[in-house]
């Protein structure tokens, strides 16, 4: 199908993006790094002080069942990081009230996107958490209620290469 805002046809993309780490943990230097970083890639702790979880934010798709995911990382309070660790491998964790968290990655076609208040909401063990928004006049909530068109998923996408 030829894309209406383009003119180009937009293949149906399972690729994702991705962020393999929080903003801050990227900018630290190497020194920094070893001293300051431990991380994996589900969570990421800097200096004893700031901690950060992997989990997903989808963004429903026009014409499509599946959401776009982007693979993104959030800040928590050290408290829920705590509470998320203890219920890593608990089938309960969907139980769990959501988690206030704000985006800790700069999306380059969503700017202003890091810092932003969202909920975490766990649904099981074998599953990444989600990431919903909280309301604001940023564009990307707008998105996530309304959904998207496969030519953002594509601008999305792109960022890739
Ligand atoms: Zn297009």
């Amino acid at each position: 199908m030829i894309c209406a805002k383009c003119g180009m046809e937009h293949p149906l993309e399972e690729m994702e993006l991705t962020f393999r780490r929080p903003d801050d943990a990227a900018k630290l230097s190497e020194e920094e790094r070893l001293r300051l970083l431990r991380d994996n890639s589900d969570l990421c702790i800097i200096g004893e002080e700031r901690f950060f979880i992997r989990a997903v934010l989808p963004l429903p798709v026009e014409s499509r069942e599946d959401p776009y995911c982007i693979g993104l990382w959030v800040e928590v309070s050290q408290a829920a990081f705590d509470r998320i660790y203890d219920l890593w491998e608990s089938e309960d964790q969907g139980l769990e009230p959501p988690f206030a968290v704000r985006i800790a990655n700069e999306i380059p076609t969503a700017a202003g996107s890091l810092g932003l208040d969202a909920e975490l909401r766990s649904s099981g063990p074998t599953v990444r958490p989600r990431v919903f928004l909280k309301p604001t006049s940023h564009q990307l909530y707008a998105e996530q209620a309304r959904g998207i068109d496969v030519h953002r998923v594509a601008e999305f996408t792109a960022l890739f290469a």
